[in-house]
């Protein structure tokens, strides 16, 4: 009986059917994105490690690379308060809408599914969605996003992969930001790249900065939509 559960147990009962729920609008927006030939993302790092700075200079970037050919970026930016990186990305030329959670400390597929309705991307487009700045609970709601990319900066801690495995655990790619800070910090890369792959040995990592091209992390992107456009041939 429900009443002799212990909290604990009950706790993970109403945890599983809030995670069922969000599965299946997580669902929804995966068959929208793969319809419309979207590649979405999902960002997701502890505050201030560089996501928001990243995409401005992602947007500048395409814009600047091949104007005819790149494909156009738009951003949901999920903060607990404040429109301030919705304003960013503005400002940088790619439209966006800001998700405040309020209390909440990541996003669900549902708020996703409401910002595109506002946002309305282009088919063969990119949907960025940079999630709440929270290493533990954005790793377990799904949104339905084509790949998964965590973001570190080396001003963390080189253990934060196994004090934080889900959310290295569960995305595609690593990006270590902030690189070009190394000179002026003790910080251990090869320790850190230890861990993330001791966590997740098929993640890919990609070393970026705001203060250099970050090549590897554009041609990551580009592979993500030629993969998709391959994957569409077939349709
Ligand atoms: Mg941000
Ligand atoms: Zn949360």
């Amino acid at each position: 009986m429900a009443e002799q559960v212990d909290g604990g147990l009950l706790h993970v009962d109403v945890e599983l059917d809030v995670l069922s729920r969000n599965d299946s609008v997580a669902a929804r927006n995966r068959t929208f994105f793969r319809e419309q030939r979207i590649v979405a993302l999902n960002l997701m790092s502890s505050p201030g490690s560089g996501k928001t700075t990243l995409l401005e200079q992602t947007i500048r970037w395409f814009a600047a690379a091949n104007e005819a050919a790149a494909p156009s970026i738009s951003v949901i930016e999920g903060d607990q308060q404040t429109k301030n990186d919705a304003r960013r990305i503005r400002e940088a030329g790619a439209s966006a809408v800001q998700v405040n959670t309020g209390d909440g400390c990541h996003l669900e597929a549902s708020m996703v599914a409401r910002a595109l309705e506002l946002l309305k991307p282009p088919s063969g487009s990119f949907v960025m969605i940079e999630n709440v700045g929270n290493l533990v609970c954005p790793s377990m709601f799904d949104l339905g996003e084509t790949a998964r990319v965590v973001v570190i900066s080396v001003t963390e801690g080189e253990d934060k992969p196994l004090k934080y495995p889900n959310a290295f655990l569960s995305a595609d790619l690593c990006v270590i930001n902030k690189i070009d800070l190394l000179p002026y910090l003790d910080f251990d890369l090869a320790a850190l790249r230890g861990n993330i792959l001791a966590v997740n040995p098929d993640i890919e990592i990609v070393e970026a900065s705001c203060r250099q091209e970050n090549t590897s992390w554009m041609q990551w992107l580009l592979a993500q939509s030629q993969r998709l456009e391959a994957e569409n041939v077939g349709c």
